[in-house]
């Protein structure tokens, strides 16, 4: 290699390297701010979410490689309401208090939402599955993302501050386009407004008041609970009397009281997207919501062509 093109391809290498060290490093507890937080900080971030794709963060037990994810975390963002509980104890672990409650890489997304489902200040989660202060499943009302992106967006601005217009100026392209989505999602589910549907777990409380759908009972009698053959029998009575139109089932529930469900009222069974990589299409946030919509809307409009 000659020595001019040699140092050419060190310098470029050297750039690469400065770019990529001068990232934020953020650790997100789940996919769904993971991605929010890559649509805010576009290519100033490096973001990773510590619960997989497709796995219940209620009932997740952490690995050895997430201490070392937090350890390298320029910024931590976080569910809260005692949803990823398991969060506190690891950061305890790490020890860097910039990442722990209060601290200025630490956030957590809950802040500001008008919550559902509250409970006395003094119930806390600490089991993970039972719901705790309120219900923690709000990233699925989209709306709900102007808020939580309003979050992360200030958090990455503290940590880098020179990148303030860009931060601003991708968060505005991720609303614009939210708020483009949003309309045609809610067009395309208020010819159903009103109908009724069983949930597997209280997952949906905040999208369905979103979209005006009315979910009026759980397989589960209690988050992390299995139901007994007592509580599924008046689980179908209700069901009938309410006319039920489909269970929406969580992907990784089990499926097999959710199908016999399904069967014994001759609805379907909906397999919906709870959290992005949960189900193939939900590759990303707006991604989720095109996919939850359309396969509700696809069921209802098949029993009511
Ligand atoms: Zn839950």
């Amino acid at each position: 290699m000659r020595a001019g093109l040699r140092s050419l391809v060190i310098a470029a290498a050297l750039l690469a390297a400065a770019s990529a060290s001068a990232a934020l490093r953020v650790v997100a507890t789940t996919t769904d701010l993971a991605a929010l937080t890559t649509a805010v900080g576009g290519d100033l971030v490096i973001v990773e979410s510590i619960v997989p794709a497709g796995i219940d963060a209620e009932a997740f037990e952490s690995r050895p490689g997430d201490l070392d994810k937090l350890r390298q975390a320029d910024l931590v963002v976080r569910i809260g309401l005692g949803y990823d509980f398991w969060l506190d104890a690891l950061v305890v672990r790490v020890g860097n208090k910039r990442i722990m409650r209060g601290g200025d890489a630490y956030v957590d997304a809950s802040a500001g939402i008008p919550l559902l489902e509250i409970r006395g200040q003094g119930v806390v989660n600490e089991g993970g599955h039972a719901h705790g202060v309120g219900n923690p499943h709000y990233w699925l009302d989209p709306e709900y993302a102007i808020i939580i992106t309003a979050s992360i967006a200030e958090a990455l601005v503290r940590r880098a501050p020179e990148h303030r217009d860009r931060i601003v100026a991708n968060r505005e392209r991720f609303l614009a386009e939210l708020r483009t989505r949003l309309q045609k999602w809610s067009e395309a589910l208020a010819p159903y407004a009103g109908a009724t549907f069983i949930a597997y777990h209280n997952s949906w409380p905040y999208f369905a008041r979103r979209f005006r759908l009315n979910v009026v009972g759980y397989i589960e009698p209690k988050e992390g609970v299995a139901p007994s053959p007592a509580h599924l029998a008046r689980l179908i009575s209700l069901a009938r009397t309410s006319q039920v139109k489909a269970i929406l089932h969580e992907p990784y529930e089990p499926e097999e009281t959710s199908r016999f469900m399904a069967q014994k009222l001759g609805v379907p069974m909906l397999k919906l997207a709870i959290s992005v990589g949960s189900m193939p299409d939900a590759r990303d946030y707006l991604a989720l919501f095109d996919y939850n919509v359309a396969t509700v809307a696809n069921a209802l409009r098949a029993r009511n062509p």
